[in-house]
């Protein structure tokens, strides 16, 4: 970024950006159509969609011809109506704002009779019909209808006034284990209320329970629906990759490189010392940024196509890395975070590995406070 100062040109290092590619998520698209053949894809969106940006991911989603979203909450919804999206979008877990579900026109997911009744109400009030998908909890403890009961509530609720029974949902807790058993016995209560709402009904109803991890490897589970997010932005739940394209590349400009003497400590609380004479650069990234303090003296980045590894404490806004051994590295030289650069590749998976966490909260932290721009 550049701002205008006094007639004299500032350059801006803050921070990083996100270049988030498009075509990319056509590719994934593609793989889980494939998978799925013709079944119903919910692409979930939420968390801004995981960091890329829910307007522009969307937008791009229904123009290769998906017709359903499903985000965590109203106001997400609302915002992709206001970016002037007309897909069908499902609101996984807000039961809060009735209005916004009438006034955008969504798809709340039931998981308490109070909240169908209070829909039942509200639908009357208005006079009008509100198209719900009920939640049923098959074994992840969080939230939905307890399994024992449920194909009678569920019936219940598809016979009051003003609702329209539309989805069948359930959530696996652990379909990403190679140990598929505890998966399979989600999935076998979920089929069991799944035929008995059928037979009180008389109908089918559109079931969907599988997210990415079962897209890949429990195919039982895909059923008239499935409710993919990670795939789509090129993440496996899994160590392979299939193919998958992630479309997030975050990187930013060196903000400094300096010459350090042997045994200059660097960054708070001294846990890196020079031992040789060092080349340590500065990058305008920390963990306001989304790059975790845990990534202290336990990460790399990419500068002129090699890993330089961080050095010291991840600060708020800057992180070190040793580039001694990388040469003619230079102030406002690319630093690659996530992504590639010249052959070498940092995946969202190397950095959760090294945190413990999972790549899922790497592209929600890094994405979400980049500034975002996007390519085909
Ligand atoms: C987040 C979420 C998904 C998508 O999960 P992925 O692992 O990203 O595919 C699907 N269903 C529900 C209910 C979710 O909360």
């Amino acid at each position: 970024m550049k701002t205008r100062e006094a007639g004299k040109r500032i350059r801006v290092n803050r921070g990083p950006a996100a270049v988030i590619d498009l075509s990319a998520l056509a590719h994934n698209l593609e793989i889980v159509r494939k998978i799925v053949s013709n079944k119903l894809i919910i692409a979930v969106v939420k968390a801004d969609a995981y960091g890329h940006g829910s307007a522009e991911i969307s937008r791009r989603l229904v123009s290769l011809g998906v017709s359903r979203l499903a985000v965590a909450f109203t106001g997400e919804a609302k915002l992709l109506r206001q970016s002037g999206i007309r897909a069908e979008i499902i609101v996984l877990f807000d039961r809060t704002a009735a209005d916004d579900y009438f006034t955008y026109s969504l798809t709340p997911v039931i998981q308490d009779k109070r909240t169908a009744h209070e829909f039942s109400r509200q639908a009357g009030k208005r006079r009008t019909r509100v198209r719900v998908h009920v939640k049923i909890d098959t074994g992840m403890g969080r939230i939905g209808f307890d399994a024992e009961n449920a194909a009678a509530e569920v019936a219940e609720i598809a016979g009051l006034e003003g609702i329209e029974l539309e989805g069948l949902m359930s959530h696996f807790s652990e379909a990403d284990l190679a140990d598929r058993s505890y998966a399979l016995r989600q999935l076998n209560v979920f089929n069991a209320i799944r035929d008995k709402v059928s037979a009180k009904l008389g109908r089918h109803v559109m079931c969907h329970i599988a997210n990415s991890a079962a897209v890949l490897s429990l195919p039982e589970a895909i059923q008239d629906a499935v409710r993919p997010g990670l795939l789509l932005y090129g993440c496996s739940p899994f160590k392979e990759g299939h193919d998958l394209r992630p479309l997030m590349t975050v990187k930013t400009g060196l903000l400094a490189v300096r010459n350090l003497r042997p045994g200059t400590p660097v960054s708070y609380g001294r846990t890196f010392t020079t031992k040789r004479e060092s080349r340590v650069a500065v990058v305008p990234v920390g963990y306001a940024d989304g790059f975790s303090r845990l990534f202290s003296n336990n990460a790399e980045m990419l500068v002129k196509g090699r890993r330089a590894p961080v050095v010291g404490r991840v600060c708020m806004d800057l992180t070190m890395l040793d580039v001694t051994d990388i040469d003619g590295v230079e102030e406002g030289d690319e630093v690659v975070i996530l992504g590639s650069q010249g052959g070498e590749t940092i995946t969202a998976a190397d950095l959760s590995g090294r945190i413990g966490t999972i790549p899922y909260e790497i592209i929600t932290s890094l994405g979400s406070r980049a500034k975002r721009e996007y390519v085909n």
